[in-house]
C-alpha cells in the first residue's frame, strides 16, 4: 500500500514508514544526542529540567515540577540536587580528578563537603571499576547522604600519599522533581504509553538513546489522526514513574498497551522484557514485530529488576506494559560507565531502534477483527484478480501474499484479530493488512473496527468501536 492509498483507509492512521523519513530521524535523534550529552543530568535538578527544556523545541512537552517533600505513594519527593563544581586537588594545586571534565566523576547526589584528606581517607570515597580500568563508574547515591568521586581504577592505583583537597560545591534543597508529559489525542481515549528514564548524566546508551526515540517517535505521530491516544512520558527512574503513577491513579485505567524504553542504542540484537501478565497484547504484538525483524530479536519473561516496568507492574496497577532494549542493562561491559559514550551509539542503531517502535506502534493500530463476507467455500479470488499470478517478481513475496489472502479468509470470522492472524500463520501484521485492505476493498471482508456496512461505503466510514 503506498501513502495516498493509505489516505483513503480512514480506519488506519500510522502509515508505513518511508526510509527517507528513517534518516532524516536518524539525523535530528543524532544531534539531539550531541546536544543533551554533556549536560548533569540526575533525578532532580537543572540538567533534569534543561534536558526538557531542550526537548520541548522538538515537541509540545508539558514539563510538571513536584515539591520536595510531595509524598508519592510509598515513597517522598526528595530535596532538589544540583552542581556548581566540584574537584580533588593535589598538594601542586593540580585538579586531579574534575566535575567539569567529566560529570561522571561526582558521585551523583554528593552532599557539599570540602576539606583536605590523607589518601587513605580520601579512597573511602572514591569509586572504581577494576575490571575495566580505564573507565570512570557511573555511581549515585540518592537516598544515602554521601558525598564522592569516580575515577578509573588506573587513575585510583597510580595516586601518590598526598594531602589532597576535596571540593564538593553542591547545593541540596528544598525545591523539585521535574518530569515532562506530551499527551497526543487519538480517537478514543484508550492510550499507549511509551516511558523513558532521563536522569542519568553523560551516557549514550543508558538512556539518551531511548529518549530521543522517544522525542521522535511523539514527533513522527504528531499530526496523525491516531486510533489510540498516546502519552510519552520523560521522567527520572523510579521515583518519577512513581510520581506520575501517584497523580494519575484515575488516567490508569485507559492504558491498553504501554511500553518502557531503555538502552536502544547499542549494537545488541533487540529484547523485550514481557509484562507481569505475560500475555498481554502488547507482548504477543512485540514478538511477532520481533520475529519479522531481519536479526530476529528475543522475547524474556517479565522479572520485578530492571526500569520503570516494575513500578507499572507492580500488583496494584499492574499495567499491560514491557520494556523495550537491544542489549539488557548490565549486559553490556560499557553499562553505567564513561564508556557508554557518544562513539558507543550509532545513528544506524538508533534508525533501527526508531523503526522498530514505529512498526510496533502500527500494529497496535492495525490490529483489529475482520469479518469473511463470502465464508462458504473459499471465494474465487482468480476472477477478482486478487490471486498474485506468478511471474517477474519475488516468488517468495508472492507466496506470502498468497497465504495472507487464504489465512485472512479462513481465520476472520469475527473472532480473530490480526494478532491472532499473524500468530497462526507466522506472517507479519503488515503483509495481513495488505492483504486484508483488498479483500476489504473487493467486497469480500468488513473491517469491523469500522461501522459501514461494506467496502462500497469505505470513503465514508466512521469508526464505532475499537477492536
Ligand atoms: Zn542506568
Amino acid at each position: 500500500m503506498t501513502n495516498n492509498e493509505w489516505a483513503e483507509y480512514p480506519g488506519q492512521m500510522i502509515p508505513k514508514l518511508e526510509a527517507e523519513q528513517v534518516l532524516e530521524h536518524g539525523a535530528s535523534m543524532r544531534q539531539l544526542m550531541i546536544d543533551l550529552f554533556p549536560l548533569c543530568r540526575s533525578i532532580t535538578g537543572n540538567g533534569l529540567r534543561s534536558t526538557l527544556e531542550i526537548l520541548q523545541s522538538l515537541i509540545p512537552l508539558q514539563i510538571h515540577e513536584v515539591p520536595s517533600g510531595t509524598s508519592v505513594l510509598d515513597w517522598v519527593i526528595p530535596q532538589e540536587w544540583n552542581v556548581n563544581d566540584a574537584y580533588v586537588r593535589n598538594s601542586q594545586g593540580e585538579k586531579i580528578i574534575d566535575f567539569k571534565k567529566s560529570n561522571l566523576h561526582l558521585l551523583n547526589y554528593s552532599v557539599p563537603a570540602r576539606g583536605f584528606f590523607s589518601l587513605s581517607e580520601l579512597k573511602e570515597h572514591l569509586y572504581s571499576l577494576p575490571e575495566s580500568p580505564a573507565w570512570i563508574p557511573y555511581r549515585t547515591s540518592y537516598y544515602t547522604r554521601n558525598w564522592g568521586f569516580c575515577l578509573s581504577d588506573d587513575q585510583l592505583r597510580s595516586l601518590p600519599e598526598d594531602c589532597y583537597e576535596v571540593v564538593v560545591d553542591t547545593r541540596l534543597e528544598d525545591g523539585h522533581l521535574s518530569y515532562g508529559e506530551y499527551y497526543l489525542a487519538g480517537q478514543s481515549r484508550d492510550e499507549v504509553l511509551i516511558s523513558t528514564h532521563i536522569c542519568h548524566p553523560s551516557m549514550a546508551n543508558d538512556n539518551l538513546s531511548s529518549l530521543v526515540i522517544s522525542a521522535s517517535l511523539a514527533r513522527a505521530l504528531t499530526g496523525m489522526k491516531l486510533r489510540y491516544s498516546y502519552r510519552f512520558l520523560f521522567l527520572p527512574g523510579t521515583i518519577g514513574s512513581i510520581t506520575w503513577l501517584s497523580r494519575n491513579q484515575k488516567q490508569i485505567e485507559w492504558i491498553r498497551h504501554g511500553l518502557v524504553l531503555a538502552c536502544l542504542g547499542d549494537a545488541g540484537s533487540f529484547t523485550y522484557k514481557k509484562s507481569r501478565r505475560g500475555d498481554a497484547a502488547i507482548d504477543r504484538i512485540a514478538a511477532s514485530q520481533l520475529e519479522h525483524l531481519p536479526e530476529a530479536g528475543k522475547s524474556v519473561n517479565f522479572s520485578p529488576y530492571g526500569y520503570d516496568e516494575r513500578q507499572y507492574c507492580s500488583p496494584g496497577f499492574n499495567l499491560p506494559l514491557g520494556c523495550l532494549m537491544r542489549t539488557p542493562h548490565g549486559e553490556f561491559p560499557e553499562y553505567h560507565t564513561s564508556a557508554d559514550n557518544l562513539a558507543f551509539v550509532t545513528r544506524e542503531n538508533l534508525q533501527q531502534s526508531f523503526a522498530l517502535l514505529y512498526g510496533v506502534l502500527r500494529a497496535i493500530e492495525l490490529n483489529r477483527n475482520y469479518l469473511n463476507l463470502n465464508p462458504k467455500g473459499e471465494p474465487q479470488l482468480g476472477r477478482r484478480g486478487l490471486f498474485p499470478q506468478d511471474g517477474t517478481q519475488d516468488q517468495e513475496e508472492i507466496g506470502r501474499m498468497k497465504m495472507a489472502l487464504l489465512w485472512l479468509l479462513n481465520l476472520s470470522d469475527g473472532q480473530h484479530s490480526l494478532l491472532d492472524i499473524a500468530e497462526r500463520s507466522g506472517l507479519s501484521m503488515d503483509k495481513l493488512f495488505d492483504a486484508a485492505t483488498l479483500l476489504v476493498r473487493n467486497g469480500l471482508m468488513r473491517d469491523l473496527s469500522c461501522s459501514a456496512p461494506s467496502s462500497l461505503q469505505f470513503e465514508h466510514n466512521t469508526r464505532e468501536s475499537l477492536c
